[in-house]
């Protein structure tokens, strides 16, 4: 994909602030960061989201995640994290290149994501389930 801002971060084309790579993956710096170290973990290979990526590479993507995680905890004593994806427009993805967000969180960082829920589709569980029958 010769005009995604993330190939073009793997292929060096984009200059980013590497902290991780193997074989399949890389982690580098949100350009826009929500706290310190906010990481973004991405397949080399372009996927665009959640729902053409195949197994494999997501099993490898997570491994990825995993080991930024571990080094922010070795280095830098992290024990609290978010991990975020956005997968399509309406899921607010932005760039349409697989990737996890991976947001350290620290005490009274005042960074907390507020979740707007919605009781009242309790009330349709019965129904939503019976969709998914054969
Ligand atoms: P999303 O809204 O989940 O698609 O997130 C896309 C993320 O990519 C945003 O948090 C951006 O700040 C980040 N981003 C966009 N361009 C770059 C770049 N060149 N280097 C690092 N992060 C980037
Ligand atoms: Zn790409």
């Amino acid at each position: 994909m010769n005009d995604c801002i993330f190939c073009k971060i793997v292929n060096g084309e984009v200059p980013s602030y590497k902290v991780y790579e193997d074989e399949y993956t890389c982690a580098f710096f949100d350009i826009t960061p929500i706290t310190e170290y906010h990481t973004l973990v991405i397949p080399k290979k372009h996927y665009v989201n959640m729902f053409d990526i195949p197994e494999d590479e997501l099993l490898s993507l997570t491994k990825a995640m995993k080991k930024v995680v571990s080094l922010y905890e070795e280095k830098l004593g992290l024990k609290n994290v978010q991990l975020l994806n956005n997968s399509g427009k309406y899921a607010q993805q932005d760039v349409f290149h697989i990737h996890f967000h991976v947001v350290p969180r620290f005490p009274k960082d005042g960074k907390d994501m507020k979740l707007l829920r919605n009781p009242a589709l309790r009330d349709r569980f019965d129904k939503l389930l019976s969709t998914l029958a054969d």
